[in-house]
């Protein structure tokens, strides 16, 4: 690709500069990548960023991007992860086409170069036990030993190697080895495992195997036979490079693929690793992979984050080999920032106060129809009722106010959003004193649009027409762990001590405007002044709406504010 065909998005991090410099150089044609997750678990907002490397860049430069499941491991993989993975990467708003592909597909190829390894004298069986090859492998100061059966015939190998495969053999009394350097300083080139035999039925291959390729075997290997020109992976694999380009070296593979790592996302308050989420899940310290409080994609989901929210927060944290430790916030502010642009607007009292207006007559009912957004008139108008008898939040009213407090109080005056001013006649308590009720009165001259407004009022509230409104439960979530690095004060790194035990609100008796049943599909609402919710779509049944709360509002009052004026 010449300079002038470049393409829309300039190169903006090391990986996309060498990718361009291998297409401008001619080195490649045309890029191949691939996101390979292993199906032992769902994914993750790590494994996102991932997914916009691998994919995003195949976009960009008008190349490929295979979806492959790394499925080695029988005995950790799970079809119903397979299905949740490939939801959520659509979900992500990316397409394999035809490229869906599985590790399990090459077991006969990764077979064969396994081999064609023993044959060239670079590979032997090995018959000591796991145990042994542990204590023989040496440490990091120290060489390791070399096995008694490393000087086995290349015949002899390969007999047993097939009667492995034949399943001549049980589990654990052989595996096969890589003939490297057991002197190495890299432990990973110390005659490294690449088979073992696992007498468990595979999900994709039932009975047919019996010995597995160990990952690291078969990683390299796969992205060789699907061509990837740019393999893609995060740091801790950059100590296993020299192995994967030792086997790739070793055997017939039909290209060999450049290994590039980059860090890992980390974020603040969370954990993201698939044996934490695993633990969070089975021990029930959740109410499953796609709890809202949970930084899986299928829990930002179901709590209402958009997809594009994902992708605009992998692009602002970028690509690099840095160690990193993102805050919430960050990702909290990428919601924010889609769905001001997107939320239709209602209002949603979440703890409900009574207000009767006195001097509103008890018949009568009238409708305002403010825009559905303030700022997208092609979304339309929304039709709010107002009544004699209305709710407002009870956080908008104080008996005894501070200075500054511009909301409800005793003989104080407020503007309702869209509709009159009120004023606060009287304070009704039940048998404890609690407030219950409030007695106010609207002017009628200073109704919201009306040539004469009538004198401005610093505070601005919404409420719910109380005969109208809809009765929902709303969850408010908080974040699962109380500290940035859960576990990190703990000389175990037990990371569940950590778990905040007060990370959801469950408020039943919540009012929004009567609209929201209207909504034709699932969407986030931002409930004005409050922040934005989203109907749960599990626990959410027609006549009983259960809402998440995406992220709160951030500034509210200044916006409000603002938009007076
Ligand atoms: P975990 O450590 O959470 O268990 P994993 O790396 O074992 O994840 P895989 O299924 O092997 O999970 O991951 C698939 C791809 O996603 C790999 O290429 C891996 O590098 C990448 N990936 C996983 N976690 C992150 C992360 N936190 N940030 C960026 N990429 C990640
Ligand atoms: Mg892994």
């Amino acid at each position: 690709m010449s300079d002038n065909e470049s393409p829309a998005l300039p190169a903006t991090d090391f990986i996309r500069s060498i990718i361009r410099d291998d297409l401008a150089s001619g080195k490649h044609q045309r890029l191949v990548t691939r996101f390979p997750p292993e199906p032992n678990g769902h994914l993750h907002i790590g494994h996102a960023k991932s997914i916009q490397l691998n994919f995003g860049t195949a976009e960009e430069f008008k190349g490929i991007c295979f979806m492959r499941f790394d499925d080695t491991n029988p005995l950790k993989e799970e079809e119903e992860y397979v299905e949740g993975i490939l939801q959520d990467v659509s979900w992500l708003g990316y397409d394999w086409g035809e490229r869906l592909t599985y590790a399990s597909d090459y077991f006969e190829q990764l077979y064969e170069f396994a081999e064609e390894l023993i044959t060239k004298g670079k590979a032997y069986v090995e018959s000591q036990s796991a145990e042994e090859i542990r204590q023989t492998r040496g440490t990091l100061t120290e060489p390791g030993k070399n096995s008694p059966f490393r000087d086995r015939s290349v015949e002899e190998n390969l007999t047993l190697f097939r009667q492995m495969r034949t399943g001549e053999f049980d589990d654990g009394t052989h595996v096969l080895r890589a003939k490297i350097d057991m002197a190495s300083p890299n432990i990973n080139m110390r005659d490294p495992v690449l088979y073992r035999i696992r007498k468990v039925p595979h999900q994709r291959t039932a009975n047919q195997w019996c010995i597995y390729p160990l990952y690291d075997f078969t990683h390299g290997l796969s992205d060789a036979m699907e061509g990837v020109t740019h393999s893609l992976c995060t740091l801790e694999f950059e100590d296993h490079r020299p192995l994967y380009d030792w086997i790739l070296a070793e055997v017939s593979a039909p290209c060999i693929p450049r290994q590039i790592e980059f860090s890992r996302l980390n974020l603040r308050y969370t954990v993201l690793s698939k044996r934490k989420l695993i633990q969070l899940v089975e021990e029930g310290h959740v109410g499953g992979w796609d709890d809202p409080r949970m930084l899986t994609l299928s829990g930002l989901r179901r709590r209402g984050y958009p997809a594009s929210a994902v992708r605009l927060f992998c692009e602002r944290i970028g690509i690099s080999k840095s160690e990193n430790n993102i805050d919430m916030s960050v990702l909290e502010d990428c919601a924010r920032e889609v769905l001001d642009k997107t939320a239709p607007r209602v209002m949603g009292v979440l703890k409900p106060l009574k207000v009767v207006i006195t001097n509103y007559p008890e018949d009568q009912t009238e409708e305002f129809q403010p825009a559905r957004h303030p700022k997208n008139p092609e979304m339309g108008n929304r039709k709010v009722p107002f009544s004699r008898e209305i709710y407002i939040d009870h956080d908008d009213f104080r008996e005894d106010p501070p200075p500054n407090f511009f909301r409800l109080a005793p003989g104080k005056e407020v503007r309702l959003r869209y509709a009159y001013v009120i004023r606060c006649d009287e304070v009704i308590y039940d048998e404890t004193g609690r407030v219950t009720e409030l007695r106010c009165t609207y002017d009628p001259a200073t109704r919201s649009g009306a040539k004469a407004e009538g004198r401005k009022v610093k505070g601005i509230i919404h409420w719910v027409s109380a005969k109208d409104s809809i009765q929902v439960e709303v969850r408010l979530y908080d974040r699962l762990f109380a500290k940035p690095i859960p576990g990190s004060d703990d000389p175990e790194g037990n990371f569940l001590n950590d778990i905040n035990q007060d990370s959801i609100e469950v408020l039943s008796d919540c009012q929004v405007e009567p609209g929201i049943m209207t909504a034709e599909n699932q969407e986030v609402f931002q409930f004005e002044r409050v922040g934005y919710y989203y109907p749960d779509p599990v626990d959410s049944l027609a006549d009983a709406m259960v809402f998440n709360r995406t992220v709160t509002l951030r500034d509210t009052w200044a916006r409000l504010e603002q938009e007076q004026t």
